[in-house]
């Protein structure tokens, strides 16, 4: 567990209430570029499977829709989709999935070695929770990073929103992460139904606890083919201050502007980088399969991966930024 936390609950509380939040954007805008600099990191997101064995109530890919068509790629796939990512100028490829357990350890663990003997890239996982031994296996494989957001710090509505999980086990497989040696990610929805400001304080001091190397946190977005269809979105000023007070926490920790909120209105994410965001994820999921990793509905942009990253840095740099 980390230090004390620069901030208790309470200030936290106060803080999220503020009516005027500016002067916190702007301490934690000065915090991110004292600790990282003004490097945005563009990260290569790969969906490479939307089959879920979970059924999270908030969730598009929940096990219980039998609406959605689902889809494998298969470890060819997966590689040449990684050589194209690289080939464009990422870094780093975040491969993202639905908790599947046809990719078994030793397979995800093959694809992650072939990717780390053909390229320099750093790989982040983010396929859920499995057990320590599957962990250490795929951080022996190379696995650099893992993101698994903890979604809520309340146990009760934890368990509310997820009949196949507790928090404890959720909490369990980020320090699990963590003792492994994994630059690891949590990270938390704003705006679930029941959730309050208190909740958010302790979201916020959980990442700290951990402590976080990377933490996402977005707008719960409602699916309509869900058992949350009629539930309001999470408001983006309240997920912006959440990410600023992220930064305060945890100075050094990268922390995306979520694609969630850039999903709810168009300039939100170059907002988002003024408050704290040091990190955005751009898919390069084959078009084929984009449109079926639907967690929560939203427009998708069907252009290259290489055009898509042009316009990104160049965006990057209009805000006086360094796009890496
Ligand atoms: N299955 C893995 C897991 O659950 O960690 C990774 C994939 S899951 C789709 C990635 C993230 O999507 C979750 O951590 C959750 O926070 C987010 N998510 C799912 N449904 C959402 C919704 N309706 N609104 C906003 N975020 C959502
Ligand atoms: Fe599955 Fe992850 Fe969606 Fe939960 S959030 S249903 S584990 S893909």
């Amino acid at each position: 567990m980390g230090n004390k936390p620069a901030l208790s609950a309470q200030e936290l509380e106060d803080l999220l209430n503020l009516e005027d939040f500016s002067p916190v954007y702007r301490r934690a805008n000065q915090v991110r570029q004292e600790a990282v600099g003004d490097t945005v990191h563009l990260r290569a997101l790969l969906e490479f499977s939307n089959v879920c064995r979970r059924n999270c109530a908030y969730c598009g890919l929940r096990a219980a829709r039998t609406q959605v068509e689902r889809y494998r790629m298969t470890p060819e796939e997966i590689v040449d989709t990684a050589l194209a990512a690289h080939r464009a100028g990422y870094r780093t490829l975040v491969m993202q999935s639905g908790e599947d357990p046809w990719y078994t350890p030793e397979l995800l663990g093959q694809i992650v070695r072939e990717i780390k003997e053909k390229t320099d890239l750093a790989i982040t996982l983010s396929c859920g929770e499995m057990p320590r031994e599957d962990y250490a296996h795929l951080r022996a494989c190379g696995a650099d990073r893992y993101l698994l957001k903890h979604e809520t710090a309340d146990p009760a509505l934890y368990a509310a929103l997820h009949p196949d999980g507790t928090l404890e086990a959720r909490l369990r497989c980020l320090r699990d992460l963590k003792e492994l040696g994994y630059e690891t990610g949590g990270g938390f929805m704003v705006g679930l139904p029941g959730q309050t400001v208190k909740t958010l304080a302790q979201d916020l001091l959980t990442l700290a606890a951990i402590p976080c190397d990377m933490a996402g946190m977005g707008p719960f977005l409602p699916h309509p083919d869900t058992p949350l269809r009629d539930a309001a979105p999470g408001s983006t000023e309240r997920t912006k201050r959440c990410v600023a007070l992220a930064r305060l926490l945890l100075p050094k920790a990268n922390l995306p502007a979520t694609t969630a909120l850039g999903v709810r209105s168009a300039g939100e994410k170059s907002d988002v980088f003024s408050c704290g965001a040091n990190v955005v994820m751009l898919k390069v999921t084959p078009t084929r399969y984009k449109r079926k990793y639907e967690i929560y509905p939203a427009p998708l942009a069907d252009t290259h991966i290489v055009e898509q990253r042009r316009t990104l840095e160049e965006q990057v740099r209009a805000l006086g930024r360094v796009p890496c």
